[in-house]
């Protein structure tokens, strides 16, 4: 790990579920860690409803954590109308809906219910004027579809995106922010390599997707959010850019894209 004590190497953790029960036992010491190594904020989303309330209890307690909560497509079977009412009125204390979207990979829950779920959550999103985060794997073409129809009125990440450039592209035309995890790191990983070197700057956000996806040399380990520091380097090997300038546009699209007022630690 880099001595980063340098203002100008601060990073963001865009995604990471903190919430989950594998970080339950050490979360005070990751998040000393963190700031250790200078990551200014985590930005932390629900899963299913299950674990709402421990996002907002963390995030509560840890200023540096963001909390965003939604229905991800694997749990749409849970999806109800009654279910939006009651994230409305948790939507003042969010950062962000998230994360949400589909995944025709899995096919966790019918494809009908999870574009039912995600069209929900973007039109409370549109609502609520909150920022979207989002998950898409083998389904670009209904979640573009949904998009186009109901629009990103208060900006939205693609998060740990993998797929190919042409739809990628499609995503930053809308005006989205593009996630790059550890996959990064791994070797084989074409299509990864391809969003990060051909990325405009001023859209990438970097992410651990923890406890998933460490990037090497801490594959197959529980990510922690110290971890996001050799995404970024990375990124930056395979742009020939310098890490600060990585670093710095990353920080301030993470700023930028849930507001800098939602984390004072970022002193920006
Ligand atoms: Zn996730």
């Amino acid at each position: 790990m880099p001595n980063c004590g340098d203002r100008s190497l601060v990073l963001v953790d865009s995604h990471i579920h903190l919430a989950e029960e594998v970080y339950r036992d050490d979360l005070d010491d990751l998040l000393q860690e963190a700031k250790r190594d200078n990551i200014a904020c985590m930005v932390v989303p629900a899963t299913d409803t299950a674990s709402w309330d421990r996002v907002l209890d963390i995030s509560k307690k840890h200023q540096e954590l963001l909390p965003a909560l939604g229905l991800q497509p694997h749990d749409a079977k849970e999806y109800t109308p009654e279910l939006i009412d009651r994230l409305q009125a948790l939507c003042p204390h969010l950062a962000a809906i998230g994360e949400i979207g589909l995944d025709f990979h899995y096919d966790l829950s019918p494809r009908p219910i999870q574009i039912d779920n995600f069209r929900a959550h973007l039109d409370l999103a549109k609502r609520s004027g909150l920022p979207v985060i989002m998950h898409c794997r083998e389904a670009e073409d209904e979640f573009l579809r949904a998009i186009r129809d109901i629009g990103i009125h208060h900006g939205g990440v693609v998060h740990c995106c993998t797929c190919e450039w042409s739809y990628a592209e499609q995503f930053l035309e809308l005006g989205l922010y593009i996630g790059v995890t550890g996959m990064v790191t791994f070797p084989k990983l074409k299509t990864v390599h391809t969003i990060a070197e051909r990325c405009p700057l001023s859209r990438l956000l970097v992410e651990t997707d923890g406890p998933y996806l460490a990037p090497v040399p801490f594959r197959g380990k529980r990510n922690r959010p110290a971890y996001v520091r050799y995404t970024a380097q990375a990124i930056a090997a395979l742009r020939h850019a310098e890490l600060t300038e990585v670093c710095q546009a990353t920080t301030a699209n993470a700023a930028r894209l849930f507001g800098p007022a939602q984390c004072p630690s970022l002193n920006l």
